[in-house]
């Protein structure tokens, strides 16, 4: 989703694996300051569609239509339910999703045609790669459940679509094509600090958050709970009338974008070194790079050390810690702390079949009655309790990959509207797609 400024498509000077111009090539990678966006030059780049024609959108876009051209959405065999179009839609959403992940993942870890790493000393280990691709699967699985539903509504009319029957037909599509990037951006930001409160981020987004250090595999790493909140961006097709393509064009976005923006590199298209930052840093920069809404709301991170001149927060506790002048120890140190995912195969299997049983049953998961805190912190009762009437998040239980987990923060003017908005356009779209089974 970021890509402000790029040349066409995105690109740098024509190619597809160079840093942006804004990074500083004479820092380590992940160090360059990043200019927080300006409304107005948002709305410039909007204005003349740059968002669309001079950003990776346009590689998204090419994808949908080309897809779209060889296998249409079949409504008419989608008045019924049958086996078949529906694992012809699961094959085209995998053949889509793990062709273009695997290329990105292919040219940067094993063609290597990228140079500058954020973390230089770590690669993705076989479990890591496992439990990464496992929980994309179950994202293509549950995304393609999401397109039935669509499908079957649009098919009995429970769902209008609007057809292409007129050249003002022509020109609305056109124009949902420009905004869906745009309704991306901000469902994204929304629809992630809602996950970012505390009991949705202990028991659902905190699976996203593993990876601290990040491959293309990781951007559609979440629990099928968090998959839910995410593909409810296509809450527009389910509200307004809306060409089927629309839904195909967010879906394609949905599954694609999170891709190279997890890559784990800066020099190559879409490098997203704001996203990496909210890997690093948690509680910053959840929407996206080119949309100034972390801005706004002070949450923009613009540096990975040091205290950030633009992010008011409560989370700047770990990166106001890193010591050493040129921040040798402090990336060492944050290094070694990584992968926190299990070692040995052992516990990998055993791990990997008790995520299976339980992604089965994720609402069950969700919400259990599980204390919020440490049972040790529990016991310190008053001491914790005088704490949080002051207003601050319990600290990390150890190391910096663990994210104070208090947002919204308390008191925060902005956390009533975070949570209403977030819920809207997050959560209400999850059950009209339920209920149109039934009309
Ligand atoms: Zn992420
Ligand atoms: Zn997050």
């Amino acid at each position: 989703m970021s890509g402000a400024g790029a040349g066409f498509a995105g690109t740098t000077d024509g190619s597809f694996f160079k840093a942006p111009g804004w990074v500083d090539l004479s820092k380590r990678p992940g160090e360059s300051k990043q200019v927080p966006p300006t409304w107005r030059a948002w709305a410039a780049n909007v204005a003349r569609c740059a968002h669309v024609f001079y950003s990776p959108n346009f590689v998204w876009l090419s994808i949908a239509a080309v897809v779209w051209c060889a296998c249409p959405y079949d409504l008419a065999a989608a008045s019924e339910w049958r086996r078949g179009w529906m694992l012809r839609r699961l094959a085209v959403n995998f053949v889509t999703t793990f062709g273009y992940v695997g290329f990105w993942h292919a040219a940067l870890y094993v063609w290597g045609c990228s140079e500058r790493k954020f973390m230089p000393n770590v690669f993705p280990d076989a479990s890591r790669m496992l439990h990464n691709v496992w929980y994309s699967v179950l994202a293509v699985v549950q995304w393609t459940a999401w397109e039935c539903v669509y499908m079957r509504g649009a098919a009995r009319g429970t769902l209008p679509t609007h057809a292409l029957d007129s050249s003002g037909a022509y020109v609305r599509l056109a124009l949902w094509i420009v905004a869906i990037p745009l309704y991306r951006g901000a469902h994204f930001y929304f629809a992630h600090r809602l996950i970012h409160v505390k009991p949705l981020y202990k028991f659902v987004h905190s699976l996203h958050h593993r990876n601290i250090d990040i491959e293309p595999f990781a951007g559609l790493c979440m629990h099928p709970v968090e998959h839910l909140f995410y593909f409810s961006c296509v809450g527009p097709s389910l509200y307004c009338r809306a060409h089927p393509f629309v839904f195909w064009w967010n879906g394609v976005h949905l599954l694609l974008s999170p891709a190279a923006s997890h890559s784990g590199w800066e020099d190559h298209l879409q490098s997203d070194q704001f996203h990496m930052l909210h890997h690093r840093r948690f509680e910053c920069n959840y929407g996206s790079a080119s949309f100034p809404l972390d801005h706004l709301f002070g949450t923009f991170r613009d540096c990975l050390h040091g205290s950030s001149k633009t992010y008011r927060g409560a989370g700047d506790a770990a990166a106001k810690a890193a010591p050493a002048k040129d921040g040798t120890v402090a990336r060492a140190a944050e290094d070694a702390t990584y992968p926190p995912m299990p070692k040995s195969p052992r516990g990998f299997y055993g791990y990997m079949i008790f995520v299976a049983s339980s992604s089965s049953a994720p609402q069950r998961e969700a919400a259990a009655p599980r204390p919020l805190l440490p049972r040790a912190r529990r016991r310190r009762g008053p001491r914790l309790r005088a704490r949080r009437r002051r207003g601050h998040p319990p600290t990390a239980r150890r190391g910096p990959e663990r994210p104070p987990l208090a947002l919204p923060p308390r008191g925060a003017p902005d956390a009533g509207l975070h949570l209403g908005v977030g819920l809207l356009i997050g959560v209400v779209p999850v059950y009209h797609a339920m209920l149109s089974i039934h009309a």
